[in-house]
C-alpha cells in the first residue's frame, strides 16, 4: 500500500489542522505555510492525486470543493477578492499528492504568478 499523503492524514484525524470548514466531501484547512494573509487549502475527502487525476466519476465532488470555497469564502468575509490555485505535477511544484486548492486573500496577488 503507498503510504497515507499529509493531507490524507488530516483528513483521517491522525495529524492536527486548523480546520475552518468540513462536510461529508471536502476540508478546508489552514495552511501550514502561509504566503497570503489567509492561505486556506480545500480538499476532497476523495483519494485524486492531482487534475491529472480527475476521472469523470469524480466530477460531483470536484465541482462541490467549489462550492465550499465560495461558502468558505463567504464565512471568513474575503469581501475583497481570492485567488484560488492548484499545482499539478512537477513543474508546477506541487508537493502534496492529494488534490487541493490553495485560496489566497488579505493582499494584493500579483500576476503572474512565479
Ligand atoms: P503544493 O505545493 O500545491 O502541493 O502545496 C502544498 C501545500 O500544503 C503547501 O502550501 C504547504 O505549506 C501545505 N502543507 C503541507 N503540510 C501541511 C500541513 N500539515 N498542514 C497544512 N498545510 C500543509
Amino acid at each position: 500500500m503507498a503510504e497515507k499523503t499529509i493531507f490524507k492524514r488530516i483528513i483521517d484525524g491522525e495529524i492536527p489542522a486548523k480546520i475552518v470548514y468540513e462536510d461529508e466531501h471536502c476540508l478546508a484547512f489552514e495552511d501550514i505555510k502561509p504566503a497570503a494573509p489567509t492561505h486556506l487549502i480545500v480538499i476532497p475527502k476523495r483519494e485524486i492525486a492531482s487534475v491529472d487525476d480527475v476521472k469523470p466519476e469524480d466530477e460531483a465532488v470536484v465541482g462541490h470543493l467549489f462550492t465550499a470555497i465560495r461558502a468558505v469564502a463567504a464565512k471568513l468575509g474575503l469581501t475583497g477578492g481570492y485567488r484560488v490555485v492548484t499545482n499539478c505535477g512537477r513543474d508546477s511544484g506541487q508537493e502534496v499528492m492529494h488534490l487541493h486548492f490553495h485560496v489566497l486573500a488579505g493582499r494584493r496577488l500579483g500576476w503572474p504568478p512565479g
